[in-house]
């Protein structure tokens, strides 16, 4: 891994300020003072200080949370409680994402890395990973319309779904799973069928459930094992 990449994982900065540390001199491998940002370095042998302090390469940290409505996903917003506030600073590594989002009257299993590979997979509609929702609807449901959903709907903005599965639970109630994460996409697809979404609850990424002790707002740190059973 590059010197510069390794440095900003591990919380120095963004890789223009790690690179200034480099510059100014402050940056030491195996004992040398570190002339290029570049310099590919083995994380797990080499020894890398900035100053004094021996650097240790972030560790993963994966966190399930079960997202309460009324919260955004994104790192600061000037109008809405981030999901970001209800998790404490000794948690908060700098680089920590949502795996892709929930609305911000949306609810349910939100899972929290600092891992980008992890998330990229996660998401990626090529990698076919579930994503189930509960999904609360304004009106009755219409039996036959909701029958596109399995070949694939077209949304308003002309893109066409990739196929989905459905339970219905009740004529107003249905438990859809998707492969993708397009922008309001479950919303979207009712608004398709003329009907409304008035409740929507992520249930289950991959193999990964929500854990139904988690009330609204609360998290817990997975281990790797459970993060890595979504696949
Ligand atoms: N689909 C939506 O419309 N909203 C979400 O938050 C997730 C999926």
């Amino acid at each position: 891994m590059r010197l510069d990449r390794f440095l900003a994982h591990s919380g120095f900065g963004t890789r223009s300020e790690v690179k200034r540390l480099i510059k100014k001199g402050l940056v030491k491998v195996n004992g040398k003072q570190a002339k290029s940002p570049d310099l590919k370095i083995d994380e797990d042998k080499d020894v890398v200080q900035v100053g004094e302090e021996i650097v240790e390469l972030q560790k993963r940290v994966y966190i399930m949370m079960n997202k309460p409505q009324g919260y955004v996903c994104s790192n600061d917003d000037p109008l809405s409680p981030t999901i970001f506030s209800l998790i404490p600073e000794n948690l908060k590594y700098r680089n920590l994402h949502t795996v892709g989002r929930l609305d911000k009257d949306a609810e349910g299993l939100l899972i929290i890395t600092n891992n980008g590979e992890y998330t990229h997979k996660v998401i990626s509609p090529k990698k076919h990973i579930e994503k189930e929702y509960i999904v609360k609807l304004e009106k009755e449901l219409n039996r036959e319309k909701i029958k596109v959903f399995e070949d694939g709907v077209v949304l308003d903005d002309g893109y066409k779904t990739l196929p989905a599965k459905y339970t219905i639970l009740d004529d107003f109630t249905v438990s859809l799973t998707i492969y993708e994460g397009k922008y309001h996409q479950i919303k979207r697809m009712f608004e398709s069928i003329g009907n409304k979404v008035v409740y929507l609850k992520r249930v289950r990424i991959g193999r990964l459930k929500l854990d139904e002790n988690l009330n609204p707002g609360e998290y817990k740190v997975l281990d790797e094992l459970d993060a890595f059973s979504v696949f």
